[in-house]
This record gives structure tokens, C-alpha cells and sequence, in this order.
């Protein structure tokens, strides 16, 4: 849950693949992307079964009209299966997959439908129909999942590279009676046109990690590379929901260095700012995966420790300020700077807080007095820590 330090920013951007799923923030836009897209996809049926159905009234005996019209009818019905499913909040994770796939399947069959129909040339010549591939995979971008744009986009690839492929090997494409009906063929430009839904594709793929990378910039603090107060206050409120729903206990701890103006004024700020990067990086270490670390302001540290009892928080946080206090930073100037901080811890249970914003309060009031206390402490409810000094 949480970040790398930003160190390895730049790596973990080099090595990031596309196969990572999207991360929580992403989730929520995702699904939120997947209710526009099945409105957009259910008007647009309903304005694309109009030619169709004109066509068909107008002449029912031919073919190419009735295939049409039952094609773009049968998409027009799943369209609107899929916008009832989500209405009812049905949302998977896989239904982005599916739904996708369907998107660029139909235009797939649309254009075997043509070869079936009409001719081969009319399938692969096609423009209108053609087109809406476009439409499906830049589509994608709205799920804010780069698997699915890539899943899709390789669909449509081979998908059109198939018909393609199946078109040449039944017919011969150079026959005039098939180039009179539907222009010449022209092998380069079925090539480039495969070329485009790769390059769809990628922008797509582009366009989903720029959306990743903005999220992560919004969601850390630069220096440390740990989370900012406003994503640990949005983790708050989710975690404290679910630990009442799921019955557990659930602890928040307030840390503040110790006498850090004095450490700024000695060392100067430079050293300062390594000092809250070095505490950060050990608070990161020692965290678990359910955990949220985050900086709250200047030198101050928030941690969140879901399914943790309040005494197990107590000591967790007793247990790294020991680690912080037996690690000193290596000061770039020579020697070494040792890092102390105050901590105050509160839970449910045993406080009474009704919302997270209380929580923290009460942390922060216990962090107040493990300062007054003489600094170097962690306060909890009726715990001080280390107990020698209470
Ligand atoms: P106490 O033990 O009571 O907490 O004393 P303190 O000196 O740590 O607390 P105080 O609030 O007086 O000082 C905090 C200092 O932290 C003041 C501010 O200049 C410094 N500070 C805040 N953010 C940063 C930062 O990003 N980098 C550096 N180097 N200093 C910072
Ligand atoms: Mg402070
Ligand atoms: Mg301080």
C-alpha cells in the first residue's frame, strides 16, 4: 500500500509494466469510466440501429440490410445488458475486459457480416465500420486500467489481422468483380491500417500511466516519498468504516521528531531534510502491507494500523523508535545525527471517538503529553512507553 521512496522513483517508473494492476484511486476512476462508456455506448447503438432500420423498411429483401439491422440490434441489446448490470452495481473487475472486447468483437462481426454478405473487399475496404475500432480502443482509456487497453487493442489487431488473413486465403482479392464493388486491394494499406490500431493502442497504454504517475504525484509528498495528509485522511475514513463494519480494532499513531529546530539550526536544513527522509524510509520498512504511512506536515508522521489492537500499536511504536533511536543518520558533514521522536496512539477500542478526525485528536493530545513528559515516549491509553520513564 505504500510507496517507494523516491530514490527509486524513476526505476520503478523504467520497470513498470503494463501487466500492474491499477491501484485503488485508479479502481474508483475505472469504474466510474466504465458507467460513461456503457451511456455513451448505449446512445450510440440506439443512433447507429437508425440507418439500419430505414434500410430494412425500405427494402427487405436484400441481404446486406437485414444482417445489418440484426447485427447492430443484437449489439443495441447487450448494450443495454451491460449498462442494466452496472446499474445494479454488479461491477467486477473483468467486466472492463469483457466489456472492451465486446466493443471491438462487434465491429468484427459488423465487417464479417459484410464478407458474408457482400464481398470480401467490402469487409476489409471498409471505412465507416473501420473506424469504430478507434472508438473502442481509445475507449479503453476511460477504465484507467492499461491491461485492458492492451488486451483490447491486441483483440482488434488480431481480430482484423484474422479476417484478413481468412479473406485471402477463400478468395481471390484481385477478382474486378469484388474491386468494382468496393475499391482495389491494396495490401499496404490493410498493413498501415494495423499499424494505426497499434499505435492506438500504445497512446491508450500512454495515456492510463500518465494518469498513473499524476495520481501517484497527487497522493505522496515529495520529500520523503511517503504519503501526503490528504490521501491519508481519504485511508482514514475508509479504514474506520471498514473496521466497524468488520468488528476490528483499528489504531492511529501521531509521531513528532524531537526538538527538530535545534537539528536545522546545527546541521542546517539540507541535513534536516535527510534526517525526515532517513526516519521516513525506517517507518517504511517496518511497516505492514495493511498499514498507511504518511507525513502529516513538517516533521510529523502519521501511521495507520488497521486489524491492530490498541496495546500491539503501542508496542509497534515503541519497538521502531527504538530502532530509529539505535540507527543514526551518517550526516554528509561527518559524524552522526541521532533521531528521537514523541508518539501518541489511540484506537477503537478503547477510545471513544466517533470519526477518525477524533482519533487523531486524541493521538495528538497523547502526543502532546509525551512531550511534556520529557520527549523520547510513546503515550497510549493509560500506556507510556518505555514504562521506566512513566
Ligand atoms: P519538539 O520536540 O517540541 O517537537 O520541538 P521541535 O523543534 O521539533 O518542534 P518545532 O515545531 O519548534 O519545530 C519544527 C521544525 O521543523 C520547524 C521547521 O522549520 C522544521 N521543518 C518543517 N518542515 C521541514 C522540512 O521539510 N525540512 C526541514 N529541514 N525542516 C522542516
Ligand atoms: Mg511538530
Ligand atoms: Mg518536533
Amino acid at each position: 500500500m505504500n510507496a517507494p521512496l523516491p530514490g527509486n522513483l524513476t526505476q520503478q517508473w523504467a520497470v513498470q509494466r503494463i501487466w500492474t494492476p491499477p491501484d485503488n484511486a485508479l479502481v474508483a476512476a475505472g469504474i466510474e469510466g466504465e458507467f460513461v462508456v456503457a451511456r455513451i455506448r448505449l446512445v450510440a447503438m440506439g443512433l447507429l440501429l437508425i440507418a439500419p432500420t430505414v434500410n430494412l423498411l425500405r427494402d427487405p429483401s436484400v441481404a446486406m440490410f437485414r444482417v445489418g439491422f440484426e447485427v447492430t440490434l443484437a449489439a443495441a441489446l447487450v448494450s443495454g445488458l451491460i449498462w442494466l448490470v452496472l446499474r445494479r452495481g454488479a461491477w467486477r473487475q473483468w467486466i472492463a475486459f469483457a466489456s472492451s472486447a465486446f466493443d471491438v468483437t462487434m465491429v468484427s462481426v459488423a465487417l464479417v457480416s459484410f464478407l458474408a454478405v457482400a464481398s470480401p473487399l467490402v469487409a476489409l475496404n471498409s471505412k465507416v465500420t473501420f473506424e469504430m475500432y478507434f472508438l473502442a480502443i481509445l475507449a479503453t482509456g476511460l477504465r484507467y486500467d492499461a491491461r485492458v487497453c492492451f488486451v483490447t487493442g491486441s483483440i482488434a489487431i488480431a481480430q482484423y489481422a484474422g479476417l484478413w488473413a481468412w479473406a485471402a486465403a477463400r478468395y481471390d482479392l484481385a477478382d474486378p468483380a469484388y474491386v468494382a464493388e468496393a475499391g482495389p486491394y491494396i495490401s499496404v494499406d490493410l498493413w498501415t491500417r494495423l499499424i494505426l490500431m497499434a499505435i492506438a493502442t500504445m497512446l491508450a497504454v500512454t495515456v492510463v500511466r500518465r494518469a498513473q504517475r499524476l495520481l501517484f504525484l497527487a497522493v505522496h509528498d515529495r520529500l520523503t516519498g511517503l504519503f501526503n495528509r490528504g490521501h491519508f485522511d481519504r485511508a482514514l475514513v475508509a479504514a474506520i468504516d471498514q473496521a466497524g463494519r468488520a468488528m476490528q480494532p483499528i489504531a492511529v499513531a501521531i509521531l513528532d521528531v524531537d526538538h527538530f529546530k535545534r537539528i536545522n539550526d546545527t546541521h542546517g536544513h539540507f541535513e534536516g531534510d535527510r534526517a525526515l527522509q532517513h526516519l521516513a524510509a525506517m517507518l517504511q520498512r517496518s511497516m505492514r502491507r495493511t498499514d498507511v504511512v504518511a507525513r502529516y506536515g513538517g516533521e510529523e508522521f502519521v501511521i495507520l494500523m488497521p486489524f491492530t489492537p490498541h496495546e500491539a500499536a503501542v508496542a509497534r511504536i515503541e519497538t521502531m523508535r527504538k530502532q530509529v533511536a539505535a540507527a543514526p543518520l551518517e550526516l554528509e558533514s561527518g559524524g552522526e545525527l541521532t533521531v528521537s521522536f514523541s508518539a501518541g496512539i489511540a484506537g477503537l477500542p478503547p477510545d471513544d471517538a466517533a470519526t477518525g478526525k477524533d482519533l487523531v485528536a486524541i493521538a495528538d493530545r497523547r502526543l502532546l503529553a509525551a512531550k511534556r513528559l520529557g520527549r523520547a515516549r510513546v503515550v497510549g491509553h493509560d500506556i507510556i512507553q518505555p514504562a521506566s520513564v512513566a
